[in-house]
């Protein structure tokens, strides 16, 4: 047994004892009333017939009879003249009855009355009956019973409650004890299954539960569970990357330090080599930087404060910072945008993402080619589009480039100082806006990125 079966055995047992000690009680009470109410008006009614065989003919002959008639029983009947002495009896008279005899009222109906129903305390019920000749009181008639015989049938009936309260406790006990299994079996489950998930264990199996909220919670533990197993997956996969990410730079400056610091090595050689050193700390840093803000985003301790922004302007500033890049490769960039467009947005967060995917147009693309940067409205959501006349993305590589490290071409993206970070952060800062992106291309015309806001 556990904690939770024993709780809600132990609430289940209480709650029916109480209602069923109620209902015995009740019911005990209402049988037990209704028996000695039968006792005393089956007296009381025996007494009358008598009297009304009385009244019928008022002869020693009938007393007699009468007398006779009751010897026999359990009941006693005595019959007096209405002064109070006893004119017959069918039995002895005891103290018990004279004594009840005395608390005869002044006045008895005609039907009669219960003179002593105490049938705990006293020895007799009994009742009396008044005789009518001529419209005249010529005797009372007195029924005794003793009252022996009802507590025989009360102590009766105690033991038959006695028997199935025992008998109804045993059955409740069984029941709660199959009940409550049946019930916490499936809590019992998911808690074991919760720690084994703790304890790294991710593949666990629930049986199935039904269909209602704790199936529904067993599903919601397996999701769960499949959660943690990816989550780990990646983290384990995202930490390989990074140490991967950071050693290659790292060789490359041990080693050209150890080549630069050497006597035998001349001026320009180490300046060379220098140079390359300098190169690869810069891009270091740059993946330092990427992994900050990625990881600055998946905190979510980050947050996007959206101004109105008026776009052609904006988008005319962020160009003008990369214009002498472009430049440089020969490449030129032509904006589309009507000067009506006006757009909520982080303008620093959402800074990172034009400039982001300008450059990627840049690096993965030939001299004396075009980018064009595109915005426009269309049906109440404004559609921004990057696109350049590059390289493009090979079919199979496009789901994916969008995730960590990720790199079409390994080698030449890492000499163009790729770290393979910048759509990761550009999806997501996207996405913290509220909005979608998505990419098309084709190999040797070009790549186009549409963000949706
Ligand atoms: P990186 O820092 O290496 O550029 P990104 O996450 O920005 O990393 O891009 C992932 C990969 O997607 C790049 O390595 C590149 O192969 C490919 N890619 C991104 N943008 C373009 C583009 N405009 N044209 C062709 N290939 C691209």
């Amino acid at each position: 047994m556990n904690k939770i079966s024993i709780k809600i055995g132990v609430l289940f047992f209480l709650a029916i004892f109480l209602l069923e000690c109620i209902s015995m009680v009740f019911l005990h009470n209402n049988i037990l009333h209704s028996r000695v109410h039968e006792e005393l008006t089956s007296l009381q009614t025996r007494g009358n017939n008598h009297r009304e065989i009385l009244e019928a003919s008022f002869h020693d002959e009938t007393i007699r009879h009468i007398a006779m008639m009751e010897a026999r029983t359990d009941i006693q009947v005595i019959l007096t003249r209405p002064d109070g002495t006893i004119y017959m009896s069918s039995n002895r008279v005891t103290e018990d009855m004279k004594k009840i005899m005395k608390t005869v009222p002044k006045h008895v109906p005609h039907e009669g009355l219960i003179l002593e129903d105490d049938w705990k305390n006293e020895a007799y019920i009994a009742s009396i009956s008044p005789v009518l000749v001529d419209q005249k009181i010529t005797g009372y008639v007195y029924m005794f019973q003793n009252t022996q015989k009802i507590k025989e049938l009360i102590s009766g009936l105690n033991q038959h409650f006695l028997i199935a309260g025992l008998l109804s406790l045993l059955f409740m006990i069984i029941i709660i004890f199959t009940l409550t299994r049946y019930v916490t079996q499936p809590l019992i489950q998911i808690s074991e299954a919760t720690k084994r998930i703790s304890k790294g264990e991710f593949s666990v199996s629930l049986p199935k539960l039904g269909k209602d909220e704790i199936g529904d919670l067993g599903e919601s533990i397996k999701v769960l569970a499949s959660d943690l197993e990816i989550l780990k997956n990646e983290r384990n996969e995202f930490l390989a990357s990074i140490s991967h990410e950071l050693r290659t730079p790292l060789t490359y400056i041990k080693g050209y330090a150890d080549i630069a610091r050497r006597q035998e090595t001349k001026g320009e050689d180490r300046d060379k080599y220098l140079g390359i050193i300098f190169e690869e700390t810069g891009k270091l840093s740059k993946l330092v930087k990427d992994l900050f803000n990625l990881a600055k985003i998946d905190e979510n301790t980050f947050s996007i404060e959206k101004e109105k922004v008026h776009l052609r302007p904006y988008f005319q500033s962020i160009i003008g910072k990369i214009t002498p890049a472009l430049k440089e490769n020969q490449m030129d960039l032509v904006l589309e945008c009507s000067d009506d467009l006006y757009l909520f947005l982080d303008p620093i967060r959402f800074e990172q993402v034009i400039l982001n995917l300008i450059d990627n147009a840049r690096k993965y693309s030939e001299a004396n080619t075009k980018v064009r940067v595109e915005a426009r409205n269309i049906s109440g959501k404004v559609h921004i589009k990057i696109q350049d006349e590059g390289k493009g993305i090979p079919e199979e590589d496009l789901p994916r480039i969008f995730e960590r490290f990720y790199r079409v071409d390994k080698s030449r993206t890492r000499a163009l100082g790729g770290t393979g970070l910048g759509l990761a952060i550009v999806k997501q800062l996207v996405e913290s806006h509220g909005g979608t992106i998505k990419v098309t291309s084709h190999p040797n015309i070009g790549t186009t990125f549409e963000i949706i806001l």
